[in-house]
């Protein structure tokens, strides 16, 4: 069945080709890719938590702290505002 062999040779190519043209597209096409590189406080009263901090490791840019995972937290720390619960 040298056939199926061919095919799954030719599907991985496909999967190669595609990943390096993901790799290397411009952030305006496929978004970035990002990488976490650290942490910073999440602004609020509490000052103890951080949210994550992420750079694009293609164009270099920086969310800031800007992401689902930050608002989230943030969310969080707004919904214990006043304090730490009892
Ligand atoms: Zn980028
Ligand atoms: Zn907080």
């Amino acid at each position: 069945m040298a056939d199926l062999h061919e095919q799954l040779e030719e599907a991985e190519a496909r999967v190669a080709y595609l990943k390096r043209r993901i790799a290397t597209a411009p952030c305006a096409e496929v978004g970035h890719r990002w990488k976490h590189i650290g942490g910073k406080n999440c602004g609020c009263e509490n000052g103890s938590c951080s949210v994550p901090v992420h750079e694009c490791t293609v164009c270099g840019d920086c969310d800031y702290g800007e992401n689902a995972e930050a608002e989230e937290t943030r969310a969080e720390c707004a919904s214990r505002k006043g304090g730490i619960d009892a």
